[in-house]
C-alpha cells in the first residue's frame, strides 16, 4: 500500500524529521485558506500516488493568496500519468541550498534493508541512477543489529556532506530507520531532503510503501488507505480476500494456490497467450469467492477467455466445481472457459461441469493450448 506525501510526512514528523507545517485541501477554496493561514509564498503540491509530478507540473510557487486558489484550482483539474489529481499539499516555501536523496528499501539479492543516499537529489534522480550509478552510495543494515551511528556517518560522507549537519543528518537516518521498520514499511524516501538557506535539514518530499501482509499490525496505518486512487477491482478482491493484481493479457486465470498461479501465467505465455492477472482464490474458496473472482476478472474489457486452473488437494474438486456452477448461474459470462481439475474427487467435479458448457483439459498444457485457441478465435 502506497501513501501519500501528506502521511509519509506525517509519519516523518513523529519520529522526529523535520518537515514543513503544510496543510491538505480538497478545494481551491480550502487552498485559499491554507495559503492564508500559512502564510506566502507556498508551495501547491498535487496529492497522487505516482512519482515526477513536479516534471508533470503539479507542483507550482504560489506568491500571493490569489495565485494559490488559482494554482489549486489548476492542479485539482489535472490528471497525472492518468491518475486525477483529488487532493493538494500546500506547504509553505523553502529556500532550497541543496537537494539530497535518502531512501530505504529492502535489498532482496542481499536479504536486508538497504539505505541509499546521493548528494545529487530532486527530480532527477532516476536519471542519476541510470547514467552516473556511483552517485548513489548504497549502506546494508543488519535488521538485526539496526542502523549504527557509524552507518549514518558513512552516509554523510559518502555524499559529501558539510560536517555541520552531520548530528542533525544523523538524527533523520535514525528517524527515518526507525518509520521503516516500525510501520513494516516496504519503502521509505525523502527527495529531496534539502538543505535550506537557514543552515538546517529538512524533508520537502516523503514516500512510503507498506507491506500489505504486515497491515493487521498496524490498524492506524490501514486507514490511511486512500480508495479513490485504488482500482476498484483491487478493492473487490481485498474485500473476499483474493490476491488478485491486474495485467495486461486477454487470458484471465482463476487459479488456488499463488505458486499454481505463477505457474499457470508461465504455460499460459509458453503457449502464446498474455494472462489477464494473476489470482489466487486461496484453499477451501466457496462458491461466493468464485463468483466475486468471476466478477473481477470480467470486469477487465480485455479478457476474451478464463482459465481455471484448480488443484484440489484440501479442497475437493467437486466443491469446487460446486462453487464454480453457483457462480456461473450469478454472472453468466459470455465468453469461453477452459477448466482443469485435479486432485481429491477431481472425476465428480468434471461431471458436474461436463453439462455447463465449459471447455475441460486433461494437463495445464492442454489447458493453456485451449485457452489461447479460445482467446484469439
Ligand atoms: P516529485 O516531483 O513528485 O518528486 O515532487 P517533489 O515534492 O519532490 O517536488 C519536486 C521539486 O519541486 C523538488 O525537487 C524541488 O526542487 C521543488 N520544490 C518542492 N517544494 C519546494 C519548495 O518549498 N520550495 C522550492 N523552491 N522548491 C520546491
Ligand atoms: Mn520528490
Amino acid at each position: 500500500m502506497k501513501l501519500h506525501e501528506y502521511q509519509s510526512k506525517q509519519i516523518f514528523s513523529r519520529y522526529g524529521i523535520p518537515v514543513p507545517a503544510g496543510k491538505v485541501a480538497a478545494s481551491a477554496d480550502e487552498a485559499r485558506q491554507a495559503a492564508d493561514e500559512i502564510g506566502c509564498p507556498v508551495v501547491i503540491k498535487s496529492q497522487v500516488l505516482v512519482g515526477g509530478r513536479g516534471k508533470a507540473g503539479g507542483i507550482k510557487l504560489a506568491r500571493s493568496v490569489r495565485e494559490a486558489e488559482e494554482l489549486a484550482s489548476q492542479i485539482l483539474s489535472m490528471d497525472i500519468k492518468g491518475l486525477p489529481v483529488r487532493k493538494v499539499l500546500v506547504d509553505p516555501a523553502a529556500n532550497i541550498e541543496q537537494e539530497i536523496y535518502l531512501g530505504i528499501t529492502n535489498d532482496r539479492a542481499a536479504r536486508r534493508p538497504v539505505f541509499m543516499a546521493s548528494a545529487a537529489g530532486g527530480v532527477d534522480i532516476e536519471e542519476v541512477a541510470r547514467t552516473t550509478p556511483e552517485k548513489i552510495i548504497k549502506v546494508h543494515i543488519d535488521p538485526l543489529l539496526g542502523l549504527r551511528d557509524y552507518q549514518a556517518r558513512d552516509i554523510a560522507i559518502g555524499i559529501d556532506l558539510p560536517k555541520e549537519y552531520w548530528k542533525q543528518f544523523g538524527e533523520i537516518c535514525r528517524g527515518l530507520w526507525r518509520a521503516y521498520m516500525e510501520c513494516d514499511a516496504t519503502l521509505a524516501e525523502i527527495n529531496p531532503l534539502v538543505i535550506l538557506k537557514e543552515q538546517s535539514l529538512m524533508a520537502l518530499d516523503g514516500k512510503m510503501a507498506l507491506d500489505d501482509n504486515a497491515l493487521f499490525r498496524h490498524p492506524e496505518l490501514a486507514e490511511m488507505r486512500d480508495l479513490d486512487e485504488e482500482a476498484p477491482a483491487e478493492t473487490e478482491a481485498r474485500k473476499y480476500g483474493l490476491s488478485f493484481i491486474k495485467l495486461d493479457g486477454q487470458i484471465g486465470c482463476m487459479v488456488n494456490g499463488a505458486g499454481l498461479a505463477m505457474t499457470t501465467m508461465d504455460i499460459v505465455k509458453l503457449f502464446g497467450g498474455e494472462p489477464a492477472n494473476f489470482l489466487d482464490i486461496g484453499g477451501g474458496a466457496g462458491a461466493d469467492k468464485v463468483a466475486a473472482a468471476m466478477r473481477i476478472i470480467l470486469s477487465d474489457k480485455n479478457v476474451k477467455a478464463i482459465l481455471f486452473n484448480v488443484f484440489g488437494g484440501i479442497t475437493r474438486c467437486d466443491e469446487v466445481a460446486r462453487g464454480i456452477l453457483a457462480a456461473l448461474a450469478e454472472v453468466k459470462p459470455a465468453i469461453p472457459m477452459i477448466v482443469r481439475l485435479v486432485g481429491t474427487n477431481a472425476e465428480e467435479g468434471r461431471k458436474l461441469l461436463a453439462d455447463a458448457n465449459m471447455i475441460t483439459a486433461d494437463t495445464l498444457a492442454d489447458a493453456a493450448r485451449k485457452s489461447v485457441a479460445a482467446a484469439g478465435a
